[in-house]
């Protein structure tokens, strides 16, 4: 199988992409995911999406991502259900890129690359996918802080960083009180957020502490801490983990793409242009500062017109020859 364009993900970023390249009349496969990439990415694991302009009442993760998937289908977009194993990359060969999956590879002239991240999660009894994720326990504050069953509650942020803080600081604005709660005795976020949450009077911060267990029947209701060795329990209603996230980068790490020292794949300043020509990155595996659906979906429109412009020009230089 042959295409213009292998759009690898099937996030926000990738079906905009794909929207936006097969609107332009270039042959586009989404390689969307199987078994090791879930199909949807990371808002299929939210509830309610209520920031994505468009939907005022708000609409579910999933569904929005169908919604994007069935609006690039009718532009002629391919969608395989399949995980790539391999990228490779060869500049001698007309084709430029080669993606290998279970069932066969895939050629491709142009990749964006848009498998996004994973917040990452503590592994503590009670809050698995089959227990308490999702109802009280979440990863992404901004997405699901405001909701309409976390208001006026107890919550709390587990992590030291900028996005602890950021996160802890915006649920005071739903919050009756916020714990954040850090493994050391010192916030590692910029001093300017550290300095807002440690003056902001909703929000208690609880040093060299760790949660061990989320409680709770069909909903979040207490946890359990462990602080310099005693164990307390708090009664909270929500609980955000902010320990960080992990750019899904694998496919191209044998490839030699730059990164930042953070593991983020590096695009060049307002472009998504990776440091492989031909290859462009977007949504979450290059944005640790954003990291919305919107903002992803932005990212992937910016990909599809670099692509199609690149794509033009190596016709263009294919003819001259
Ligand atoms: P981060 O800076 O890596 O902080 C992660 C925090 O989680 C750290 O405090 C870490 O503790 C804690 N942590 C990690 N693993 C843990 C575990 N297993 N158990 C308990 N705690 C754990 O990540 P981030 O806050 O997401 O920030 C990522 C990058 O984005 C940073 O460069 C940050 O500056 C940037 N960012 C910027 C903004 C902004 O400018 N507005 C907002 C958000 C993020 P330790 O401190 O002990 O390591």
């Amino acid at each position: 199988m042959e295409c213009d364009v292998l759009i690898i993900g099937s996030g926000p970023a990738a079906w905009t992409a794909a929207i936006y390249t097969s609107r332009a009349r270039l042959s586009t496969v989404v390689a969307a995911g199987s078994l090791r990439f879930m199909k949807g990415g990371q808002l299929m694991t939210t509830t309610d999406v209520e920031n994505f302009p468009g939907f005022p009442d708000g609409i579910l993760g999933h569904e929005l991502m169908h919604k994007m998937e069935v609006q690039a289908q009718r532009f002629g977009t391919q969608v395989l259900a399949i995980d790539i194993d391999r990228l490779e990359y060869d500049k001698q060969s007309p084709v430029h890129f080669k993606a290998a999956h279970e069932r066969g590879v895939i050629q491709a002239r142009s990749v964006i690359l848009a498998t996004g991240a994973q917040a990452n999660r503590l592994p503590i009894p009670g809050a698995g996918d089959n227990e308490l994720w999702n109802k009280g326990i979440s990863a992404c504050a901004v997405c699901d802080g405001p909701l309409p069953f976390f208001r006026n509650q107890d919550l709390a942020v587990i992590g030291g960083g900028d996005s602890a803080c950021e996160e802890a600081h915006f649920l005071t604005h739903y919050a009756k009180k916020v714990y954040l709660i850090h493994r050391r005795d010192s916030l590692r976020a910029s001093k300017i957020m550290a300095e807002r949450v440690k003056n902001d009077p909703k929000i208690e911060i609880i040093y060299n502490a760790e949660v061990i267990e989320a409680l709770g029947k069909d909903f979040l209701e207490a946890i359990k801490i462990k602080q310099n060795g005693d164990i307390i329990t708090k009664e909270v209603r929500g609980l955000f983990f902010a320990i960080g996230h992990t750019p899904l980068t694998e496919l191209v790490d044998q490839m030699g793409v730059e990164k930042h020292s953070n593991g983020y794949l590096k695009t060049q300043p307002d472009s998504t242009k990776t440091s492989i020509e031909g290859l462009f990155a977007a949504g979450d595996v290059q944005d640790f500062r954003y990291r919305q659906a919107v903002t992803a979906a932005g990212s992937g429109c910016m990909a599809a017109l670099e692509a199609e412009k690149y794509l033009g020009n190596l016709k263009a230089a294919s003819h001259s020859v």
